[in-house]
């Protein structure tokens, strides 16, 4: 059984003031939710976000983290530092990084190695672009971030390790793929951890869709088989928007 994850992406918004003000507010309306929770803030937010959320049922999220233990590497940040703030989960590999800061599958498995040295959960992004979708390559770049990203994992990683399938062309557009078009994305995601992995890595590891996923349409994503949550960019920011999403089965 997948247990349901969802996972709010703050990108680069709020304050340290305002993640206290969003968190208290977030934290009474989805005390119910059954599913697993985390919002991944800011690195200059997660100390005001842990000291919020301590005793409640958000863990705490980061959205990037350095391979590297310590060093000269300005501006990085290592997951040994986030785990001192009690970080559980990082994003990895988000599209806007690979489209604006030059990272790719190859930084991905090592941030993610990183990561999981620390016990902190890697949620992997992975995704096609428009043009890629439009001209058949949807697949093939899959197979490749998917493997690549993953590579050397054993099947006791994939207990910590959370996918998520973001197309590129669906984030902060408004355009959300069909629940039919993500679910037979994810199912191909699916497989080839079955080839590359394992049968048992590809059933227990949950894969999360992303890209303009709201209140209105969480039901229909969440109805499909293959989609076990949803990695939230905008929807995250409204305390009551984000509650309905995660609290979607209730
Ligand atoms: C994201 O940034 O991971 C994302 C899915 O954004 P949005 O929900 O705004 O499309």
């Amino acid at each position: 059984m997948r247990k349901p994850f969802i996972a709010g992406n703050w990108k680069m918004n709020k304050t340290s003031a305002e993640t206290k003000e969003i968190l208290a507010e977030l934290k009474p309306l989805v005390a119910e939710a059954t599913c697993d929770m985390a919002i991944c803030v800011p690195f200059t937010d997660l100390s005001a976000a842990r000291k919020e959320l301590r005793g409640s049922n958000i863990k705490l999220g980061a959205q990037n983290v350095h391979w590297a233990e310590s060093g000269a590497f300005t501006g990085e940040i290592s997951a040994a530092m986030l785990k001192e703030q009690r970080v559980d989960y990082v994003i990895l590999g988000h599209s806007e990084r690979r489209q604006y800061f030059g990272e790719t599958s190859e930084t991905v498995n090592k941030r993610a190695v990183a990561a999981l040295g620390s016990r902190i959960r890697p949620i992997v992004c992975v995704g096609e672009t428009l043009i890629e979708r439009e001209t058949g390559h949807t697949e093939e770049v899959l197979y490749a971030q998917v493997t690549e990203s993953l590579k050397g994992f054993k099947t006791r990683d994939f207990e910590k390790i959370i996918i998520a399938y973001e197309p590129v062309w669906a984030i902060g557009t408004g355009k959300t793929a069909t629940p039919e078009e993500a679910n037979e994305t994810i199912a191909f995601i699916r497989g080839v951890l079955a080839t590359k992995f394992s049968k048992l890595v590809a059933e227990n590891t949950r894969i999360l869709y992303g890209g303009s996923m709201n209140a209105g349409n969480v039901k229909q994503l969440m109805a499909m088989p293959e989609i076990d949550g949803g990695l939230i960019g905008g929807a995250s920011l409204k305390p009551e928007e984000f509650a309905r999403i995660c609290n979607y089965n209730l």
